[in-house]
């Protein structure tokens, strides 16, 4: 419970100016924590087949706190997967830097691990040798890759199904596959692209207790992608609300909700009013 309310206080500083206008200005706190990651005016363009150049990101800023769970909302195409490939160093920004504990990215980092949409597991490897692979890529000892990917399905709850195949799991079970794949190499930080977006509603609610579970249990950053209000709402310390193209940074809501949040929350009137004030600047056009 201590660790709970620690987490709650760690707070996401946003830099950008036009984030720092209109009511949410107190909620802009500086975090008591060590700054985890910065992003710092990044921008990105893509230059198509037609050699015509798009500019997906301008000049976003922000930096997020040790152990701070964030939501990423944004009408498609605005560039969230963009910014978390650039987080994670598999694509390079344009413009501005990108730091990890103030070391600036330059390539993939195992410090990294990403859940996406689709589980992408290998469907001829068990539960077992999905979870295993990170270690195995990285030369991890058959006896400690073992003990550790055992720990990590139990981590995500599914011991009992490690010798299962991914096509005898359904898809919230393969989903937390993936996590537990991405979890395996203790990675401090967790990018999450969509990972629920594939689920009925049912497993998705299930899902969405289990990943604050396994955020709290793991004191993981955690990044989070998704198009759905109330799971970014019923989920983050903090909402990073997305303009569309060219992307900035429209406003940041921040989330004081003591942890762990029970599943009646998503129905509560205190939910429902950040609902609405998301689903606010997400159907404004004009800056705020
Ligand atoms: P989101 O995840 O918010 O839906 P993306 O990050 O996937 O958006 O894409 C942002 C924009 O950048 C889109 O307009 C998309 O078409 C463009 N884009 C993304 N990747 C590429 C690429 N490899 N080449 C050209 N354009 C791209
Ligand atoms: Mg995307």
């Amino acid at each position: 419970m201590v660790e709970a309310t620690q987490r709650n206080r760690r707070l996401m500083t946003i830099t950008q100016p036009s984030a720092m206008a209109g009511q949410d200005m107190a909620a802009q706190v500086k975090s008591p924590r060590p700054e985890f990651i910065r992003v710092d005016n990044v921008s990105k363009e893509f230059t198509g087949a037609d050699l015509k150049t798009v500019r997906a990101i301008d000049s976003i800023s922000c930096s997020i706190g040790q152990g701070e769970f964030v939501s990423i909302l944004g009408p498609s195409g605005c560039g969230k997967s963009t910014l978390m490939m650039m987080i994670a160093g598999l694509l390079k920004q344009t413009e501005g830097t990108i730091t990890f504990r103030g070391k600036p990215v330059t390539g993939p980092h195992v410090d990294c691990g990403i859940v996406f949409q689709d589980a992408v597991l290998l469907p001829w490897r068990t539960v077992q040798g999905n979870v295993e692979l990170p270690l195995e890529v990285r030369g991890v000892p058959q006896r400690e890759r073992v003990e550790v990917a055992r720990k990590m399905i139990d981590l995500v709850r599914l011991s009992g199904f490690e010798g299962k195949r991914p096509s005898e799991l359904s898809g919230g079970m393969q989903q937390r596959v993936a996590i537990a794949r991405a979890m395996s190499l203790k990675p401090s930080v967790l990018l999450m692209d969509e990972p629920f977006g594939a689920l009925d509603a049912m497993t998705r609610d299930e899902m969405n207790l289990e990943l604050q579970r396994i955020s709290l249990e793991s004191n993981a950053t955690v990044i989070f992608v998704t198009h759905s209000i109330l799971e970014a709402a019923f989920l983050s310390d903090r909402v990073l609300v997305m303009s569309g193209r060219p992307s900035t940074l429209r406003k940041v809501i921040d989330i004081p909700i003591p942890r762990p949040r029970p599943i009646d929350l998503m129905n509560s009137d205190q939910i429902g009013g950040i609902v609405s004030r998301l689903r606010a600047v997400l159907e404004s056009k004009g800056p705020h």
